[in-house]
């Protein structure tokens, strides 16, 4: 079975998401552009998830909660998991390996949490965009321990990405798949990164903006039409 889906989709709890980004707001947006399945990808935070769930099934959208995790070396990953008591504990885990610097709200934005009526309910105190302790080396391990899934994010990119920062795919890797938003650099890609010959490309928005959640173009094919079938898929 396919699925119409976009995994990577910040909200406004993101200092850099867009204030409109609110959990109520993105599954319209996502029903509104014909996708089945969403994942909210906040920076180094679950907290969003919650809400954004609650409305995704409101709009029979099927929902992973998630997080853009910025590893050690600055590198993005995409970590998705099966429930959102996993999602939240593994939000912990990783608030506490973030570097305590005070979000600037005048600098950076502001970091809300929004609850099920769609209604502001508190902020975050530390910057979420600053990078963590976890190492991308222990990332595949350390997701799958909370029986999430994690993929390498915009890897083409010029910051922030693996290739980028690492300068290679490590040949040691595990993820199976890798998020490219730019799929003409697919071939150079492979080229330069054997690696990435046996893993699954996906595309997906990187939405910062209601308007920029993915159109209802990428497919992904799942056994069942489940969280757990999505997460499977992405192993
Ligand atoms: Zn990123
Ligand atoms: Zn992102």
């Amino acid at each position: 079975m396919k699925l119409f889906y976009d995994l990577h989709i910040h909200s406004c709890l993101s200092p850099c998401g867009n204030e409109d980004m609110t959990p109520a707001n993105i599954a319209a947006m996502a029903a509104l552009k014909g996708l089945d399945v969403i994942a909210l990808t906040d920076h180094n935070s679950c907290k969003n998830c919650p809400a954004a769930e609650y409305f995704a099934k409101e709009y029979g959208i099927l929902f992973l909660p998630g997080m853009e995790i910025c590893t050690l070396e600055e590198v993005h990953a995409v970590c998705l998991f099966p429930n959102l008591e996993k999602a939240m504990k593994f939000d912990e885990y990783v608030y506490g390996r973030l570097i305590p610097f005070p979000n600037r709200e005048e600098i950076f934005g502001r970091q809300q949490v929004y609850n099920k009526e769609d209604l502001p309910c508190g902020t975050v105190p530390n910057l979420l965009i600053n990078s963590t302790q976890i190492s991308f080396d222990n990332l595949w391990e350390l997701v799958r321990s909370f029986e999430g899934v994690m993929f390498p994010a915009h890897i083409e990119k010029a910051s922030n990405s693996l290739i980028s920062n690492l300068g290679f795919v490590p040949p040691d890797s595990q993820f199976q798949t890798a998020e490219v938003k730019d799929t003409h650099k697919l071939l150079e890609l492979k080229k330069a990164n054997p690696y990435l010959e046996s893993c699954q490309i996906i595309t997906n928005s990187d939405a910062h903006y209601l308007q920029d959640i993915q159109e209802s173009i990428f497919t992904i094919e799942v056994e069942e039409k489940t969280v757990e079938g999505v997460i499977r898929a992405l192993l």
